[in-house]
């Protein structure tokens, strides 16, 4: 039984994420996303619903499981059995960041192995910040985003938009 674990933010998931979660689920017999939860990284909804929000969009998928954690996710990786650490690569920008990530969690928790998963081309321009952004101003994210995490930001953002 191999388990991964895929940390982030999703703040919100985006289907970038949803797209790696998916593929990941095909290569390994349990697949976690991780939802951060640290007080530091200053988050935009609160980590219930961003759990919510991914479990209402990979209903359907059997092996794709959520949880969410403070602190080292090395330490979450070991309490949760998780083998494998999954990270999505869209650009050259993600790659020094999550190499050093890579490179010090190995350091760290030598048993887990890091894999990179490339975005699919349609998916790379796609981040959370940017879609938050879009939401705010009015604009149509339907593109961007599984339909349950549009009808959120509809309701939730749109709204409270200044
Ligand atoms: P973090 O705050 O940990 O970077 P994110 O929620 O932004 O968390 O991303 C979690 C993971 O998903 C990271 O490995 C990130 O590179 C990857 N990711 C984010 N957006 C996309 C995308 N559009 N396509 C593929 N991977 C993505």
């Amino acid at each position: 039984m191999v388990r991964a674990i895929y940390p982030g933010s999703f703040d919100p998931l985006t289907n970038g994420h949803l797209d790696i979660v998916q593929r990941a689920s095909q290569l390994f017999d349990e697949v976690l996303m991780a939802v951060v939860g640290n007080p530091s990284k200053s988050a935009s909804l609160s980590v219930e619903v961003r759990k919510m929000l991914i479990t209402q969009a990979t209903t359907g998928i059997p092996n794709i499981k959520v949880g969410d954690f403070q602190g080292l996710t090395v330490d979450y990786a070991k309490i949760e059995n998780a083998q494998i650490l999954i990270r999505g690569l869209r650009a050259i920008s993600d790659f020094e960041a999550e190499l050093s990530m890579a490179q010090m969690n190995k350091e760290l928790f030598p048993e887990l192995e890091t894999i990179f998963l490339m975005s699919k081309a349609e998916y790379s321009f796609i981040s959370s910040t940017t879609v938050k952004e879009i939401a705010r101003l009015g604009g149509d994210v339907s593109q961007f985003v599984p339909p349950p995490v549009h009808d959120y930001l509809q309701e939730h953002f749109t709204r409270g938009a200044k």
